[in-house]
């Protein structure tokens, strides 16, 4: 018989229960036993939800963070929170978010623990901090308590913990000594653990190490070896699980560690698995995640199964499904979405969906297909209709891909030579100032946009109010002598949902949260099909901007690899092609900008970075076809047209010169909090065109002073010639209010003013033979 199970249910919750009771809880509203409750509450509901599985996880929820719940059962808690007042979960949401809710006055914040992305996906998790004095302990009631809670309603109950190596290698040394000399002590508590599991009555537990996946150095792959090696004295089955990629020269590595069973991400490394049966010794168990975790569409359970029964027929017992990762990064239940399209809908599963598909394909597996036959045939409908949809393949946007002609990705003239165009053209001062887009969205704008999205607010009095807002923005801007002006942004409740949704071949759910760290959540649109450009989308409002002023005023829109990179893709093409169909479908809007007069357009790939693969040696291959794609959407324009665009991550180094390749005019990006050490990558790569080094860290409520600005900026003079610098924000201002953002802004103009008076004398510039 195959046996099914899952590596990890989504935490928050059908209506988002989590987040909002852990809102509630740090703003004092309610008690910490009142959070609990709805938390034990949330938890069993998902057992429910799980309970036709062979092997319910139990440990996969977290209040904030699963890595932060690891170092808190590890007793690896930072000593600048240890000694603090309070229970331990004040201790945890200090670490996780800089206070707890017992913390009112601003003062007795700590900092928070870094945050940082979860492999490939969207989840960030709170890094692990070490240093050579760190000392593990075990602090396991928490799971423990939840094993015990789980067992009451399901016979066999499968604990999922993180491995010691991943845990390892997610953290930092803050002191820079070798994590790995922790090994030894972490690998005493973790087999404390598993004896903890064993008395509890477990059988199987789920430990993940995903570092599996990575580039590993010998010394890592060494260590996955020594802590398997000792954990196997421990009486427990150990699942190994790995997800989010392939094995590759790690794969004999991982048949062999001495575990009881391995789980392979079947969607990401399909041709790994022939092998890894070959390797794999007979007494061990294959899980294969067989249905895909990251997205949001249904598995093709026929073709599966063609794949699935030989593999059955050897394995037999030894096979086990699931899904190919935890499902933590998709909503949990199609069944709540009521206004999407009836095809777009039958072509989803959410995590409540794909644990059904799980169970089919076992019970084919079991029964054979007939036991089944309805529910495959009900698959291949919904199949055969995504294959055949007219909504999806767009004979118009195929014929337009196949005209795509290298030359679409060149501007007329190199950069020099159109910068010499557009100097003439705007005379800016040196040091010329701008901001990033977007501007405070205040209770009052979102009321707007939420009531003419709920049709109480007609469409012209809409676009007045809208009118309005920008107004203010542009009176606001001139005010306080910004050099390029924005129009604010006040239509765009997210930079990728506005132009999805005016995008064909986007679909939105009303309740397809997935968490992005501790209780936010993110609802990406679904790139279901064809993506084309039916009409101009932010022209009225970036020319009504421009009519405001005689300073040249900033188009702004959203390029196409964050575009893809926040959404969920489609699966039947390759990322590539989508972002090329995206890049065709931002060029027109490019061009219209252009076309109805505005002289500067803004192309943001806040995301770009994220999208690198796992791998190093797969990084050229992404940045490429997306470097590719930005230059495909960007350089339709006429010389004296400037084109702008805006990262916001820092480390910016490894991927430098695919940057500069994107040849925008300006790219502003994100410097301040690290104090432009980023800007060190410039030692080694001349940048060639103009750069804004963020100057002014949005994500704090601080106001920068006009000194630190003067400072940042003649740190980035050192590597940059002058003329070729412009002073803004790290980011977009739409978190922040105008109280903030005036004054932070006053002194960015003013530090401009003095920079660019000083120019001559206090900086040794290079030629100023641009003017
Ligand atoms: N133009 C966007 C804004 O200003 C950019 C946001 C971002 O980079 N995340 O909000
Ligand atoms: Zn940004």
């Amino acid at each position: 018989m195959v046996t099914i199970h899952n590596l990890g249910f989504p935490r928050i919750g059908r209506n988002r229960e989590l987040k909002f009771a852990l809102e509630k809880y740090w703003k004092g509203e309610i008690s910490e036993q009142t959070l609990l409750s709805t938390v034990d509450t949330l938890r069993q509901q998902h057992w429910h939800d799980q309970l036709k599985l062979d092997w319910m996880p139990v440990g996969d929820f977290s209040l904030y963070d699963h890595v932060l719940d690891t170092s808190f059962m590890l007793g690896n808690i930072p000593a600048r929170v240890s000694t603090l007042a309070g229970s331990e979960i004040d201790n945890y949401f200090r670490v996780a978010r800089g206070r707890s809710a017992a913390d009112t006055s601003s003062c007795s914040c700590v900092n928070a623990g870094e945050m940082t992305k979860w492999f490939d996906t969207n989840y960030h998790y709170i890094v692990p901090e070490f240093d050579k004095n760190t000392h593990f302990s075990l602090h396991a009631s928490r799971i423990l308590e939840q094993i015990n809670q789980a067992q009451e309603i399901h016979q066999h109950v499968k604990p999922v913990i993180l491995g010691p190596v991943t845990y390892l290698w997610l953290g930092k040394a803050k002191d820079g000594s070798e994590r790995l000399d922790l090994l030894d002590n972490l690998l005493a508590v973790y087999a404390q653990l598993l004896s903890e599991f064993k008395n509890a009555g477990v059988e199987w537990v789920q430990i993940d190490e995903p570092v599996l996946v990575m580039e590993l150095s010998q010394q890592w792959k060494h260590a996955l070896r020594t802590a398997y090696y000792q954990l196997q004295a421990s009486s427990v089955k150990l699942l190994l699980t790995t997800y989010f990629g392939q094995l590759q020269d790690n794969l004999q590595l991982a048949c062999e560690l001495p575990v009881a069973g391995l789980h392979l991400d079947a969607v990401s490394a399909p041709d790994e698995i022939p092998k890894v049966i070959d390797w794999l010794p007979s007494h061990k168990i294959l899980s294969l995640g067989i249905v895909n975790g990251r997205n949001i569409w249904k598995t093709d359970l026929t073709a599966a199964l063609d794949w699935l029964e030989p593999v059955h027929t050897r394995l037999q017992d030894r096979l086990w499904l699931a899904p190919s990762c935890s499902l933590l990064h998709v909503p949990v239940d199609l069944s709540s979405e009521k206004k999407l399209d009836a095809d777009i809908h039958s072509w989803l599963a959410f995590a409540i969906q794909k644990l059904d598909e799980v169970e089919i394909l076992a019970k084919a597996l079991n029964h054979g297909r007939a036991s089944v036959a309805e529910l495959l045939a009900d698959n291949q409908t919904a199949i055969a209709s995504r294959e055949q949809s007219k909504q999806v393949h767009r004979s118009d946007v195929e014929a337009r891909m196949l005209e795509i002609a290298d030359e679409m990705g060149n501007r007329r003239s190199p950069y020099h030579q159109r910068a010499i165009i557009q100097r003439n053209r705007f005379r800016l001062p040196l040091f010329p100032t701008t901001t990033i887009g977007s501007f405070p969205q205040t209770q009052q704008i979102r009321q707007l946009r939420r009531d003419f999205r709920t049709g109480q607010l007609a469409e012209k009095e809409y676009r007045q109010a809208m009118q309005q807002e920008i107004e203010v923005c542009v009176r606001e801007q001139e005010t306080l002598g910004l050099d390029v002006l924005v129009h604010g942004e006040p239509e765009r409740n997210d930079m990728v949902e506005y132009f999805g949704e005016h995008l064909d071949g986007f679909a939105f759910t009303q309740f397809g949260w997935v968490q992005s760290y501790g209780s936010r959540c993110v609802k990406p649109p679904i790139i279901f099909g064809d993506v084309a450009h039916p009409k101009p989308i932010t022209t009225e409002w970036i020319q009504y901007a421009q009519s405001l002023t005689r300073k040249p005023m900033k188009g702004m829109l959203t390029g196409p690899v964050t575009m893809l990179n926040w959404s969920f893709v489609r699966d039947d093409q390759s990322r590539a092609e989508t972002c090329m169909q995206l890049a065709l479908a931002i060029r027109d809007e490019v061009l219209a900008l252009e076309k109805a007069g505005i002289q500067m357009i803004q192309i943001d790939e806040a995301a770009l970075r994220e999208g690198l693969p796992l791998r190093k040696s797969q990084w050229q291959g992404y940045l490429d076809w997306a470097t590719r794609a930005f230059r495909i959407t960007a350089k339709g324009v006429k010389d004296e047209t400037q084109i702008h665009t805006h990262m916001c991550y820092s480390e910016f180094n490894d991927i430098m010169e695919a940057i500069a390749g994107m040849d925008a005019d300006v790219i502003t990006i994100e410097t301040s909090r690290s104090n432009m050490e980023l800007l060190d990558a410039f030692d080694q790569f001349q940048y060639p065109n103009e750069i804004g080094p963020g100057v002014y860290d949005i994500h704090s409520p601080n106001i920068p002073s006009v000194e630190s600005i003067i400072q940042l900026m003649k740190k980035a003079a050192q590597r940059i010639p002058p003329e070729r610098l412009w002073v803004n924000p790290d980011c977009g201002l739409k978190t922040r209010n105008w109280e903030e953002v005036k004054p932070a802004l006053q002194n960015m103009v003013t530090a401009s003013r003095y920079l660019s008076s000083h120019v001559s004398t206090e900086f040794k510039s290079s030629a100023f033979d641009l003017q």
